[in-house]
């Protein structure tokens, strides 16, 4: 498994990203979306199962008001 880290390009939000090819295939076409603006997070392919996990949160008081 190979980890990365991938920011939200709206809002900068830093996700772990975790790939692994040695697991089910994610559905085809799936995008993940940022947990804090709902944006996409990157376009997916369609090989191996991606997962993410929100490590720094943004300043959320300029998102959500
Ligand atoms: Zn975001």
């Amino acid at each position: 498994m190979r980890i990365t880290n991938i920011s939200c390009a709206k809002c900068g939000a830093v996700y772990a990203r975790a790939v692994s090819a040695t697991l089910a295939p994610a559905v085809r076409g799936h995008n993940h979306r940022c947990a804090i603006c709902d944006t996409p997070l990157e376009e997916r392919d369609a090989t191996g199962l991606v997962a993410y996990r929100l490590i720094i949160a943004p300043d959320t008081s300029q998102i959500l008001r």
